[in-house]
């Protein structure tokens, strides 16, 4: 049996948590879930969905809305909270941006969202493989709209840009956590290149939607993520989603406690008042969940936005 996560064999054991009521997966098996598992076995590809175990599964196949995680299933960082497989990947497949593209066409996809894992071993981090990804989304599915969520591209120059020069509608990426919590949470990671790579987006392409994801749960303070709202908003982030931390098991970062729905409801109205365009902020919100809805409502804000401007 192949060990997923080999840097934890030596971590402690930490007892997982019992999950409040509140969290608790919708159970619905149609046939729209079993055809997206079809599409996503017959072109052999990865979802984030899968590796990392996501509560929402059901859900969102059942509405054939799946997240590719493109560049394999393997990452070559080892945060301490993801269930994602870790340790060396393989080749890149230069077949993968048509697998994803007929994948997309098969499941009549309004919005995709694209992931990958971390790519430390290439030159550009991964970049050029995105460009071409999306690329061949848009050659054969047009009318689709896409979503990245990249990785943070830490010492790989501004190969990011390539990303850029695709034109996605939306480029996430991730800041997960508060910086106090980065060593040991996300270590081979950097919280203020994370918020870097976000204003640089921003300041390479206006038109493009910034968002960002924030777990909490992990022992945060309320000042600390004040101060990760007030960061992102410096860095022009538009949509901010706020989500629980999952332990995944008794070898990753400890819980430190569940937030009820009304903290939720408290931490979206503080973030919309600090101005982001969208906030998502519930137990089970992870930063694909409900993405093709959110983008319709990232793009009817901006408008709205605009037009408030304009009359003021
Ligand atoms: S929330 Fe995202 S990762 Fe989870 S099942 Fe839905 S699309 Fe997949």
């Amino acid at each position: 049996m192949t060990i997923r996560h080999p840097e934890k064999v030596n971590q402690p054991i930490n007892p997982i948590k019992k999950k409040p009521y509140w969290i608790r997966s919708k159970l619905t098996n149609s046939k729209e879930f079993f055809l997206t598992k079809t599409v996503i076995n017959q072109n052999n590809l990865v979802t984030v969905c899968q590796e990392a175990n996501c509560p929402n599964i059901t859900e969102c196949w059942s509405k054939r809305h799946a997240t590719f995680m493109i560049m394999g299933d393997t990452c070559t960082r080892a945060c301490a909270f993801c269930d994602v497989k870790t340790g060396r990947p393989g080749k890149l497949d230069s077949l993968e941006p048509f697998k994803i593209s007929s994948a997309i066409k098969k499941l009549n996809l309004k919005h995709a969202v694209i992931t990958s894992v971390d790519r430390d071993d290439l030159d550009d981090g991964g970049a050029n493989h995105f460009y071409d990804v999306i690329l061949e989304i848009r050659k054969n599915n047009p009318e689709t709209t896409i979503e990245v969520l990249t990785p943070d591209f830490l010492r790989k120059g501004e190969s990011y840009k390539k990303i850029i020069h695709a034109r996605p509608d939306v480029f996430n990426h991730n800041i997960e956590t508060v910086p106090g919590l980065y060593r040991q949470v996300r270590p081979g990671s950097r919280y203020f290149a994370s918020v870097e790579l976000l204003k640089n987006v921003k300041k390479v392409d206006k038109n493009i939607f910034t968002k960002s994801g924030l777990m909490v749960g992990l022992g945060e303070s309320k000042d600390e993520i004040l101060q990760v709202m007030d960061d992102l908003r410096s860095a022009e982030v538009d949509f901010l989603t706020i989500g629980q931390y999952l332990q995944p098991s008794v070898k990753h970062f400890p819980l430190d406690r569940y937030y009820n729905p009304n903290e939720f409801k408290e931490l979206e109205t503080t973030a919309k008042s600090k101005g982001f365009l969208l906030v998502s902020s519930s137990p089970l919100t992870r930063s694909s969940y409900h993405a093709d809805e959110d983008f319709a409502k990232l793009q009817k804000n901006r408008v709205n936005q605009a037009n408030a401007q304009s009359i003021s």
